[in-house]
């Protein structure tokens, strides 16, 4: 009871799908009496993601007829910062490296109006279908959704040339969205000190067992920073991850940087007027992004933007 009473704490969220509505349609449906779910809900923009709907904690919109349609997202604020972060220019080719169940996918589709395409890969072929149904749902026309694994997509590949952009979301540990039902139990957000990672602190795995489990999957995530960065036109790379420890997020980073770096690559400043940024272990860390259930009323992701050339964006918001 106690560890649901802090997670219901959280605003929740919906993103309007500009595929299928708009934002003024929404809101005055959303605020007509019988158009939200049981009680018309109090509701409110999000002042950091465009089309982002704030609603008071608890309320239930699963039953929504324009979620059931596709007309808006239940998607939380932390998990639109990757594609936001990422904005690809909508001529652009991209891939979304580890895509399903394609809640990424289908706000990359709607950030480039459906226009230029959308390579999403995933290695598990269930949740690829899964994926196929959240795109067909949104009503996301210009995905090529691939039973795919990404370390052995082939950069060189004629039609892999002109990929401009990556989002890379890869499996982790989620402690990001697990602790935030165990906010009530880390320290408050004025004693915690960025950069402190003693062991107990939520930086770092609890357990031997799961320090072992975050250990490969930092792995896997270092490598497919790599491979991302092997794409010859690549611009822009978003990866991220809803874990809140240092090493499948900092600790990535920094493995990679090097080599980022000799292939031209910097890390750029993703969501600048964000208070909270990377833990200060690697050289770039005020660009990188934290978010954290018990500060920011949504669930701990970290987003790290690496630039490259004079792509025609530049920092994202
Ligand atoms: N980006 C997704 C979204 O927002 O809906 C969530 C992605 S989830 C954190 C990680 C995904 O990576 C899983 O669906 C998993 O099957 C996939 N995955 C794991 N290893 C992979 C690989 N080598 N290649 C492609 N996908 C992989």
């Amino acid at each position: 009871a106690e560890s649901q009473r802090a997670a219901s704490t959280q605003p929740r969220y919906a993103r309007i799908n500009p595929l299928k509505t708009t934002l003024e349609d929404a809101l005055r449906l959303l605020r007509s009496s019988g158009g939200a779910a049981k009680s018309a809900p109090s509701v409110e923009q999000d002042p950091l993601i465009p089309n982002l709907l704030v609603f008071p904690p608890g309320t239930d919109l699963h039953d929504h007829a324009m979620v059931k349609d596709g007309r808006l997202i239940l998607q939380g604020k932390a998990s639109c910062m990757p594609a936001q972060a990422l904005h690809p220019d909508p001529s652009w080719t991209v891939i979304d490296a580890c895509a399903a169940p394609g809640n990424k996918t289908i706000h990359l589709a709607a950030l480039m109006g459906n226009k230029g395409k959308i390579i999403a890969c995933d290695a598990d072929a269930r949740r690829l279908e899964t994926l196929k149904k959240t795109v067909k749902k949104a009503g996301a026309k210009n995905i090529d959704a691939r039973h795919q694994d990404f370390l052995k997509l082939d950069p060189e590949a004629p039609e892999h040339l002109k990929v401009r952009a990556i989002l890379l979301d890869p499996s982790c540990s989620g402690s990001g969205t697990r602790l935030q039902r165990m906010d009530h139990l880390l320290p408050s957000s004025t004693e915690r000190t960025l950069g402190e990672s003693d062991p107990g602190t939520p930086y770092e795995p609890a357990t031997p067992a799961d320090r072992e489990r975050v250990e490969k999957l930092a792995s896997f995530q270092e490598a497919a920073v790599r491979h991302a960065l092997r794409f010859p036109g690549l611009q822009r790379l978003v990866y991220s991850t809803c874990s809140v420890h240092r090493r499948e997020n900092e600790d990535v980073v920094s493995a990679v940087l090097p080599t980022a770096r000799e292939k031209g690559f910097r890390l750029a400043p993703a969501f600048p007027g964000w208070p909270h940024r990377g833990l200060p272990v690697v050289e770039g860390a005020q660009h990188l992004v934290r978010t954290d259930a018990a500060r920011d009323q949504t669930d701990g992701f970290f987003v790290a933007l690496f630039e490259r050339g004079s792509g025609k964006k530049s920092a994202a918001r």
